[in-house]
Formats: C-alpha cells, structure tokens, sequence
C-alpha cells in the first residue's frame, strides 16, 4: 500500500483493497527532491500526520514504513523485499503525480508486479464527469456543479479490522520528512499542525463550525470556515466523509458542500490540463509588469494597503490565509500591481499549509482572469472589498497591530507606517 496524500486509515479505498490480502505493506516514500520543493510549512504538517498514521496503522497490528528517495525505485525495492505482486495506491492528478504513476506501472510490471490506482482524493474522481456538448472536462463551474451534485457516489471504504506486515520488515524514523532541513520558506510560527490536531479540527466544525458556515463564510474577522484544507490536501481527512457529514446537517452544510465542489472542480481541470501551475489555462495575451519592487512589496506585506497587508501577514505568519484575503491579495498583484500571476501563485505555494497544486493554481488563474472565470474582466477594489468584508477592520488590526490604534473603518485608508515602504498602485483601482 503505497500512501501518497491519502494519509488516513478510515474511507481510504486503496488501503481497504491492499488490506484484502494477508500481509501488507504501508508504505510512505519521503522523495527529497519533492521535499527540497515545498513549502517548509507543508513539510512539518507532512511529518506529523506521517506520525499520526503510523499510530492509526499500529492500532490495527500494523504500522507505516517511510523509506527515502525516489518513489518508483524505492515502493518496487520494498514490493520486492516483501514479496508483494500488487501495489496499490490512490490515483492522483497533475504532471508529476500522472508521469510518477505511469512509470511505476512499467517498471512494475516488469517485475511481475500489478498497480492498481483507487479513489479518494476527491469526492468524485476527476475525469468521471463529462459536459454534454463534448469535451474532456467541465470549464465552466455551475455547470459542473449541477452535474457533481448528483453524481453518483462510490461506497465507503471499509477501515481494515487489522494488519499483518510482511516479516522482517524494518522501521527507521529517521527518514522522516524534517521541516529544519527540508523545504522553501518560513516555517510560520502560527501554523496549522497535521497529527492528532485533524481529527478534532473535523470534529469542532462539524458540532460547532458548519451550522453559522454560509452566513460568516465571508466575514474577514469572523474566521468562520473550516481550516479543513490542509487536512484534505493530505487526506487525512476524507472528502466524501466529509460531504456524507455536511449533507447530514440539512441545509447549512449546503453551502459547504460546494465548496467541496470547487475543490473537485479544480482537480478535474488540472488532470485535463497537467500545464496548469506554469501555463495560462485561457491565453489572453494579457500584459504584465516584471516589476520586482512592486512584487517585494505585495510578498513582504508593505503594499500600503492594509486590506492586502494584513492579508500577506496572515499567509507569513500561519501559513493559511482567508479565502476572502486571497481573493484580494492575488487580485490587487495581478489586477492592479499587474504582476503575472505565476509569481503570485508560486509565493502562496512556498508557504501554504493547504498549497494544492490544483486548488492554488487553478484559484490564480481564476483571479487573474486566465482561468475558469466566465467574466474574465469583472473590476476590481480592494478597498471596496475591505469595507464589505471588514466593516470594523478588525481582520486588519489582527494582523496589522500597529494600526490597532485607528478605529473601525479608517483602517481601511492607504497607509505609511515610518520605516515601511509604500508602494503606490500602479493604476486607480476600478
Ligand atoms: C488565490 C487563491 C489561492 C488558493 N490556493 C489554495 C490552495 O493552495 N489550496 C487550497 O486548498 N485552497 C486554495 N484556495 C481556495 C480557498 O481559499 C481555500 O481552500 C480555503 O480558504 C481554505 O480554508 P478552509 O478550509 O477554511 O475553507 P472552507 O471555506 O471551510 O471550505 C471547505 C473546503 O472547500 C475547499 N475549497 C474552498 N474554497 C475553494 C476554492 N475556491 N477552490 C478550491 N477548493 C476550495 C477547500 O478544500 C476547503 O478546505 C485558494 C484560493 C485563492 C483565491
């Protein structure tokens, strides 16, 4: 059983199926040249749920192996110590993951060995899915949503009553993925953390967090959204638990549930169009500015404007940002500062708990209007945005304090703190 971001033991298909036999083996490869890639951030919450499931897959007898190096050599060099004729894993989307998974299918079968991919990294598998009028994917979401939503389901995977590990199987935690060593960016002092943290971050949202969901989804300062991002970035949580549970709580989980849509939405589109984090989704010969200054500026949260600044800090600081402050932060770069949107989206992703390939990408694209935005130009304020989802600027003054001291509104007004430097707009915003 080869684990990739399906780190769970509850509703994961592949684990399921691989326990179907006597022994097996769970497996997690710690490749270094990903980890060298991603987000320090990423890497701590990596190494705490890979902790986590280990304790899960103990409780059933058995336990998670983590070797080091490259994923295909070192799951057949452990298929073939265990003496294993099949691999399972879960099917995922995106260039790496579609040209990793091919290759080991090759190189398997070489050895005799059978890979079977499964379910479970979105609710409904990307590519199941197709518009009437022709294409390989949706492009556009309603559409999507309408067709998502009475999809069939598959059933719950059952979590295996126990496990037997192969004999002579070795355990070394020193091959863990470590966040000191390993990884770009900072690793934010308010981060979200993997481990035991999941399943309690699952369980306050569903007794407390969904219900005010659709009203305060929006709210800045009411940080009223699940945080279940980055949980679902790594499965530990599973997406179609999850929407079994939301739909459970009649129509307040409405809204959350199609927010899971989106999530699907964006997996569907990047297996359809693997170039999504480097190449624009819907050309629009847009021109940029290659403007480092403007660019330091919005990265290291001294815009000047506190909606974005206060935003930009939230991203340094926890390594998560609101989904309304993303919205405004990767608009004000891309539409107003006029950066290209790549920059953006490859800073969010040194530094995101929850940076998705999919989900990040596909969410900047949609923004700088190359993506699935069906009204690709519609303006853009972020000041007009502040007043709406700040009112009383107390998401600013959360994470802008040296502005705590101006009151309700007026935090919202272009600032200059001494020391900082201010980086005018480049254009009156729409
Ligand atoms: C510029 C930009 C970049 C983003 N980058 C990422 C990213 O790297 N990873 C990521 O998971 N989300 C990303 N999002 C989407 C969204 O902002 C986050 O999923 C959300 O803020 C996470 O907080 P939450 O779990 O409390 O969300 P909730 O509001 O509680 O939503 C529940 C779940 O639905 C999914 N979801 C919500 N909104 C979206 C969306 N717009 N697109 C896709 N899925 C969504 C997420 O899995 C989320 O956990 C991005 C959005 C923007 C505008």
């Amino acid at each position: 059983m080869l684990f990739t971001r399906d780190l769970r033991v509850e509703d994961n298909p592949a684990l399921a199926e691989a326990a179907r036999s006597d022994r097996v083996l769970p497996l997690f490869v710690a490749d270094p040249w990903i980890l060298e890639r991603s987000a320090r951030n990423r890497v701590a919450f990596l190494a705490e749920a890979l902790a986590e499931l280990d304790r899960e897959l103990r409780a059933l007898g058995g336990g998670l192996v983590v070797r080091r190096g490259e994923t295909v050599a070192e799951a057949l060099r452990a298929a073939n110590t265990a003496g294993a004729d099949r691999i399972h894993l879960a099917e995922d989307v995106g260039a790496f993951a579609g040209r990793r998974a091919q290759r080991l299918t090759k190189e398997a079968a070489q050895a005799g060995i059978e890979v079977v991919g499964h379910p479970g990294v979105t609710v409904v598998p990307p590519g199941s899915l197709l518009p009437s009028g022709g294409g390989d994917h949706y492009k556009v979401f309603t559409p999507y949503w309408k067709a998502w939503e009475v999809a069939d389901r598959r059933a719950e995977a059952p979590t295996p009553p126990s496990l037997r590990l192969p004999d002579g199987v070795e355990e070394d935690g020193s091959l863990y993925p470590d966040p000191t060593r390993e990884g770009i960016g900072v690793l934010s002092p308010g981060r979200m953390h993997g481990g035991a943290d999941s399943a309690e971050r699952l369980r306050a949202w569903l007794a407390d967090g969904i219900a005010l969901y659709e009203k305060h989804r929006d709210d800045l300062a009411a940080d009223a959204t699940s945080r279940l991002s980055t949980d679902l970035r790594f499965g530990r949580v599973s997406p179609l638990v999850l929407e079994r549970a939301a739909h459970r709580q009649g129509e307040a989980g409405g809204a959350f549930v199609r927010q899971l849509a989106w999530r699907d939405f964006h997996h569907q589109v990047l297996e359809a169009f693997p170039a999504l984090p480097r190449a624009d989704y819907r050309p629009r010969n847009a021109e940029w500015h290659d403007d480092e200054e403007a660019f330091a500026a919005w990265a290291e949260a001294r815009t000047g404007l506190p909606i974005v600044d206060a935003g930009m800090r939230q991203l340094l600081h926890e390594g998560f940002m609101h989904n309304r402050a993303r919205l405004i932060t990767a608009g004000y770069l891309t539409r107003i500062l006029r950066v290209h949107w790549k920059r953006g989206a490859d800073h969010f992703h040194a530094l995101l708990t929850d940076g998705d390939l999919a989900d990040n990408y596909g969410n900047w694209q949609w923004v700088a209007g190359t993506g699935n935005d069906t009204r690709p130009n519609r303006g853009f304020n972020p000041v007009r945005q502040a007043l709406r989802y700040d009112p009383q600027g107390e998401y600013v003054r959360r994470y802008v304090p040296e502005l705590a001291h101006v009151p309700g509104s007026d935090v919202h007004e272009p600032w200059k703190l001494p020391g900082v430097a201010y980086h005018p707009p480049l254009e009156t915003p729409a």
